[in-house]
């Protein structure tokens, strides 16, 4: 049976308006309600959806201006939130030390860009299985 992941609640964090709108339709191809996504331009605006509601995924892309995904990772780990969170890198950063950086910080999975949209369901199931 197909698992239902309609319900499942989604960040996406990109400063990249256009990469925001390509991960979206992934999310809503993979099966997530178009009403559980919602979208944050950096680290800052991600941390003030956070405070409304955690959700259950972020995509979180690295390279942003005025909080990037590794100031962001820190924010969230210092707070407790990466525990509840499952934080999925998006990045076409390739520097192993920032990403093992970034995996040390808490980020479960990473995603590279670009990345073929049946990917996306993919990791979510990943992501809540491991939940
Ligand atoms: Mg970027």
């Amino acid at each position: 049976m197909e698992q239902d992941i309609s319900n499942i609640q989604v960040l996406i964090v990109d400063d990249s308006a256009i990469v925001r709108k390509a991960i979206k339709k992934s999310v809503i191809q993979a099966g997530v309600s178009e009403d559980c996504i919602r979208e944050a331009e950096h680290g800052a605006v991600a941390l003030e959806r956070l405070d409304e509601s955690l959700p259950d995924i972020v995509f979180l892309d690295v390279n942003m201006p005025v909080m990037n995904g590794e100031e962001f990772m820190v924010a969230i780990d210092e707070d407790g939130r990466v525990e509840e969170v499952a934080v999925v890198i998006v990045s076409t950063e390739m520097n192993a030390k920032r990403l093992f950086r970034l995996a040390q910080l808490g980020a479960r999975a990473r995603l590279h860009k670009p990345f073929p949209p049946e990917r996306i369901r993919e990791v979510i199931i990943d992501m809540i299985s491991a939940a």
